[in-house]
């Protein structure tokens, strides 16, 4: 089980980025986000899109997120540009088996998260985006298989070269 921690987001500034993340953490293969905001908002959107496209992506809130981080029994990945590099230790993270919490920040990430993460990983060593980092990190543990999960959801995409079609799943329609 992938579970991604969103820390530091501040509702409204954030809402956006933080809803993207969800939805790169659902997209790209983990099961649920955490967020340390009770920002209903950010839920209802991510419920929708749940709901409309499928699968059984969670989002949960957490008050407390370092005893969230000191507490988890599995592997904690921390995202920064400053951990090593991604490519060189995705083997050893995904060959663990373990569950894993990956830990992705807003602005200036608490001290903290660097010593509590069993891996503080950087996906390059520029600064870019918790969004970016998130995909391309899930990319990578999943070998790029993520993109083919089956999400069984009220409507789905039929891939077209020029046009926009949608198929939606048991739906009675009238002609
Ligand atoms: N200077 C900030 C810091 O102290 O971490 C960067 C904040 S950045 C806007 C927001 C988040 O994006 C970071 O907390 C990190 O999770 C992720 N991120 C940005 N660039 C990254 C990179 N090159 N590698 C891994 N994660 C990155």
């Amino acid at each position: 089980m992938i579970s991604v921690l969103r820390l530091g987001h501040r509702p409204l500034r954030d809402r956006r980025i933080t809803t993207h993340v969800a939805l790169v953490a659902r997209a790209f293969g983990a099961d649920r986000m955490l967020i340390t905001e009770d920002d209903k908002n950010v839920f209802e959107s991510v419920k929708d899109v749940v709901d409309r496209w499928g699968g059984d992506f969670g989002i949960e809130y957490v008050k407390d997120w370092k005893g969230y981080i000191k507490t988890w029994a599995g592997t904690t990945v921390h995202l920064t540009m400053y951990g090593l590099p991604v490519d060189e230790n995705i083997s050893e993270i995904r060959d663990a088996g373990n569950d894993i919490l990956v830990v992705v920040g807003a602005e200036k990430v608490p001290g903290d998260v660097f010593r509590y993460a069993d891996y503080n990983i950087s996906v390059g060593n520029q600064p870019h985006s918790e969004v970016s980092a998130l995909a391309i990190f899930l990319d990578r543990f999943f070998k790029g298989k993520e993109l083919k999960k089956e999400f069984g959801g009220k409507m789905e995409i039929i891939p077209s070269k020029n046009s926009k079609m949608v198929r939606h799943l048991n739906e009675k329609r009238r002609f």
